[in-house]
This record gives C-alpha cells, structure tokens and sequence, in this order.
C-alpha cells in the first residue's frame, strides 16, 4: 500500500498517482500509473549502462506527462554514440535553478531475489561476450521512480516554489561515463547551468523510512583500469618452453596489494581490487595472456597517483623479472572515460540539506554519514573543482524487523551489487519522494 500519511495533501496524491480530493489547494498533475507499478516495470526490465532504452523511455513519459518539457537521447559518448539521458524542464517562474539526478542503468548481475517481479533479462556481457544476467541490483530503478514520483509532486506544488526544476535521468552510471556524456552534449548550453545538484542514493544499511547525509567528503573517486599480462604461450606439460601469463597474473595480483598497504598512506583511504580476470581455454595450454579488470578508490590526487604508479612499476618489474622481452611487457591502459572524481557534499547545501530531511521525516530518521568508499558520478555534473554545490544522501531501503534481525543475527542484508538485493518498494518510494520533494521545496522555497 502506497504510504501517502507519509506525504502531503495534494502533492502526495499526484505523485503516488491517486485521486485528489474535491477543492485541494494545488492541481493535480496528470494521473499516471502509480509509482509502485512504475517501480516493478522498471525492475523487471533493466537495461544495462549504455542501454538504458526502457527506463529512459518511462521516464520521459512520465515526466512529460506530469506537465515537464523533455527531452530524451541527450548525451554522447566518447566514440560518438548516443547516450539514453533523459532531462525534464520545469519552469516556474524567476529563482533558483536546482538539479535533480536520478540514475537509470543495471548491471550485469544474475538477479536471485525470487521476487514475484524479479528481473529474467539475460544478454550478452559487452566486457567478456559471456552471456550474464541483467539485473537492477543496485536500484537505480527505485532512483528513477522517485524522480518521477519528484516531478509529480513539485509540478502539483506548483505554489509553493519558484525557480527552475532540472530533473535529469542519467544513464551510465555504473560504467561512470553517463554524467560525462550528458554534459558533452552541452545540457547546461541547452537546458540552463544549474545553482545546485541533489541527489540520493538508496542502502542497505538502512531502514526504509530513514536517509542519511555526509558532510564534505561523501564518496571515494575511481579509476578504472585494464592491464594484460602478457607471457608466452605453449603446451601446459612444457612451462620451460614459454612463460605462464596465468602464474604472473597470480603474482601481479598478490603484489598489487602492497600499493595499498605499503605505498600509499594509511591516512588516506584507498583501495585497488580486481573485479575480473580472464585467461586460457583449456587445462594443457598456457596461454598467450591473461587480462584483470581493475577499480581503483581513492579521496585524494595524491593517492590516485601512488595507485597508478604502482600499478604501472610492478608490471614493469614482472616483465623483467619473467626475463620477457620488451614486446610482451604488460599493457596497462587507464580508462579515463570510466573514472569519477571523489563525491564532495558542499558543506552549506549538505546542511541544507539535512535540515530539510529532519523535518520532512523526522530528526530521528535522518542521520550523518561517513564518508565510503563505492564511487559515483553525479560529482561530474558539480564541473571540475566542486563549481556548482552538490548534496548527495542515502535513503534507507531495507524492512525495518529484517534490519534489525540480521544484526542481532550478526551480519548486513543484501547490498547493492549483490544478486539478492531487494528494497522494500512501498516505504522506500514514499520516503523517497517525500524527502527529496521537501529538500526541493526548501531549496527552491519562496521567501
Ligand atoms: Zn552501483
Ligand atoms: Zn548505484
């Protein structure tokens, strides 16, 4: 059942798509189907990053239908593909202009949830051509909805705020290059620059009902990188004739971890995992290479640099330690078009921020955050050197009970990226839209 006691009036009604009473102070926008309908669509139907063609879909034609001029197809990849970023435009009248983003891509997860409205999309992984599961398991679905639910509710408060609303479905954000390309395509150019960037990020780590906001450093930045080990190839049963790319990569990827432990400094946050490894076709033959897919996580240029440069020296030393000639030296390529700069909460628009999320759920529901690890891209959409104000939050997404009897038991729920994370649609939605509505009305509140 949708919780409409947790929102108001008329703005409510019209976001979670219900019927508004008879002599309500503010129009209704345009019913559409409710968000919860909307939600398991969007979950049952995930798209991975650069292939966000339902969801995009949906959201432009919500928020179209909720009164926004929009505009779909908006951003380009560096190749020159087109991206599926969706932006909806509301005007209302002279004032501040504020963002609000919401992501729309899945991942490449096998989804064993066993819910009723569980994702069955298989395809074909654009990394490794393996064939994967598609699933949204990191609820970007329940992301866009909340944007949705947004637009209703601001389009249907009309009254109560000026300025301008940019509500922005991103695609791409798990490969981090869909806030890039959307500024690529010029949005500011075309749609105005905004003077403040919310957005909000759903959790395990919460009850549904609850948020959380980090003051200044929010989020770690990342850096992707690919690195081939090279060897030489031969018969499984002769390793003397050639040199086991499989048996170096098992040492590059020991090694690698002293960057952490012993070149960085242990006052600065950073981490380097390797998320996939692919080598070899068949037990009796070593192969010619063996390729890691990397991420890097770091708050400071500083340790970006020692992970990079680690990275780089210790496969120089391999080679040379493997006696390889210089043509078969690994190959380690930075991909910059899938890194993010560390997330930045502005210290004054976080606070902001919090404020307006106490008193739209409650002081005891909204909590301060510290700073983690996983990366994001909405920093990108701030331009370089923190220009435009960013706020960030957490929104609680698991059942309450279920919370709090996996940490008596012990350990978390599910998480994002993990092929059993379920959010509680009902209660995370309304929360949701509840509190970025608030967090949207003060920001763009009359005075
Ligand atoms: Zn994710
Ligand atoms: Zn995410």
């Amino acid at each position: 059942m949708p919780r409409c006691d947790l929102l108001l009036g008329a703005a409510c009604a019209a976001a979670l798509a219900l019927p508004v009473a008879a002599g309500a102070a503010e129009p209704a926008a345009p019913a559409g189907p409710g968000l919860v309908e909307i939600y398991k669509t969007l979950h049952s139907h995930p798209g991975l990053s650069h292939h966000e063609e339902t969801a995009s879909t949906v959201v432009a034609e919500e928020l179209r239908r909720a009164g926004y001029a929009v505009t779909d197809h908006v951003g380009v990849y560096p190749d020159g593909s087109h991206a599926y970023g969706v932006v909806g435009v509301l005007k209302n009248g002279p004032g501040p202009t504020l963002l609000i983003r919401a992501d729309m891509d899945a991942l490449p997860i096998l989804e064993e949830t066993g819910l009723p409205y569980a994702s069955h999309v298989m395809t074909k992984s654009p990394t490794t051509g393996l064939e994967v599961g598609v699933m949204h398991a990191c609820g970007h679905d329940i992301h866009s909805t909340v944007l949705i639910g947004v637009a209703r509710a601001m389009a249907a408060a009309r009254g109560r705020w000026h300025g301008t609303l940019l509500l922005v479905g991103q695609p791409s954000e798990e490969t981090v290059d869909g806030a890039r390309a959307m500024l690529a395509d010029h949005i500011y150019e075309r749609f105005g620059r905004p003077d403040m960037i919310v957005g909000l990020h759903d959790t395990n780590g919460l009850a549904a009902g609850t948020a959380a906001i980090a003051i200044g450093e929010a989020q770690a930045g990342t850096t992707s990188v690919d690195i081939t080990i090279r060897g030489i190839g031969g018969h499984g049963a002769e390793p003397q004739a050639g040199r086991d790319p499989i048996v170096l990569a098992a040492q590059f990827i020991t090694q690698m971890q002293t960057i952490v432990s012993r070149e960085n400094d242990p006052l600065e946050p950073a981490v380097v995992t390797v998320g996939s490894i692919h080598g070899g076709s068949k037990r009796n033959i070593i192969p010619d290479e063996v390729k890691l897919q990397l991420t890097t996580r770091y708050f400071t240029d500083h340790s970006r640099q020692v992970i990079l440069d680690g990275l780089r020296n210790m496969a120089a030393g391999l080679a040379l330690s493997a006696g390889l000639p210089p043509d078969r030296a690994p190959i380690i390529s930075i991909n910059e078009a899938e890194s993010a700069p560390p997330t930045y909460n502005d210290p004054k628009l976080a606070n902001r921020v919090r404020a307006a999320l106490a008193r739209s759920l409650g002081p005891d529901k909204v909590s301060v955050s510290e700073k983690v690890m996983p990366s994001e891209d909405v920093g990108v959409f701030g331009l370089e050197g923190h220009q435009i104000p960013l706020a960030y939050f957490s929104l609680g997404a698991m059942d309450a009970d279920a919370l709090a009897r996996a940490r008596a038991a012990g350990h978390e729920l599910p998480g994002p990226h993990n092929s059993h994370f379920a959010p509680v649609p009902d209660l995370t939605l309304a929360t949701g839209v509840k509190a970025m509505t608030d967090v949207a009305l003060t920001l763009l509140g009359k005075p």
